[in-house]
C-alpha cells in the first residue's frame, strides 16, 4: 500500500467525466480530495491524496493519461521561517532527523533541510509559526 499526493489538471473536455469514480471503483484506490477547482467547459484542477496498491496506481496513471489528464506529483516539505523563530529550542528534542541545531555559543537555532524525513512532528511544537508545511508541484 502506498500513499501519494497529486495535482490533476483536467482539459475542458474531461472536466465533466467521472474520473474520480473510475479511480475508486476500477482501480480500488482510496481518494481524499484536498482541493478542487472545477468549472464545466474550462480547465479543472484537483489536488488529491491517493492510497492503494502500486500496480493499481500505475494502471490508474495510464487511465488518466488516456483522458489527457496531466498528473503532477505534489512534494511536501518543511520550511523554517528564521524571521519568526525566537530560538526557544522547543523543536530540537523531538525531531528524529536532528534537523534543528543549536549553536551552543549563541544559543541560536539553525535548520538543516536535507536531514528532514517529513514526519511533521515539529509542526505542532512551534508556537511561533516558524515552522510551515509547504507543497510544491510543477503545475502550469
Ligand atoms: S520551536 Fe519555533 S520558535 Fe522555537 S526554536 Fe523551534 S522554530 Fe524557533
Ligand atoms: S518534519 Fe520531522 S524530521 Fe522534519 S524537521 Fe520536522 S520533526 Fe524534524
Amino acid at each position: 500500500m502506498i500513499k501519494k499526493k497529486y495535482l490533476l489538471v483536467f482539459p475542458p473536455e474531461a472536466v465533466e467525466e467521472p474520473v474520480t469514480y473510475h479511480l475508486i471503483h476500477d482501480y480500488r484506490l482510496v481518494i481524499n480530495i484536498l482541493k478542487a477547482s472545477v468549472t464545466p467547459g474550462k480547465k479543472g484542477r484537483l489536488t488529491i491524496e491517493v492510497r492503494g496498491k502500486e500496480d493499481n496506481l500505475a494502471k490508474a496513471m495510464a487511465y488518466l493519461a488516456s483522458m489527457n489528464v496531466a498528473v503532477k506529483p505534489v512534494v511536501e516539505g518543511i520550511r523554517w521561517r528564521e524571521d519568526r523563530c525566537v530560538h526557544c529550542t522547543a523543536c530540537v528534542p523531538g525531531c528524529p532527523g536532528q534537523c534543528f541545531v543549536v549553536d551552543r555559543k549563541t544559543m541560536r537555532i539553525s535548520f538543516i533541510q536535507e536531514r528532514c524525513i517529513g514526519c511533521r512532528h515539529c509542526l505542532s511544537v512551534c508556537a511561533y509559526g516558524a515552522i510551515e508545511l509547504v507543497e510544491e508541484n510543477n503545475a502550469a
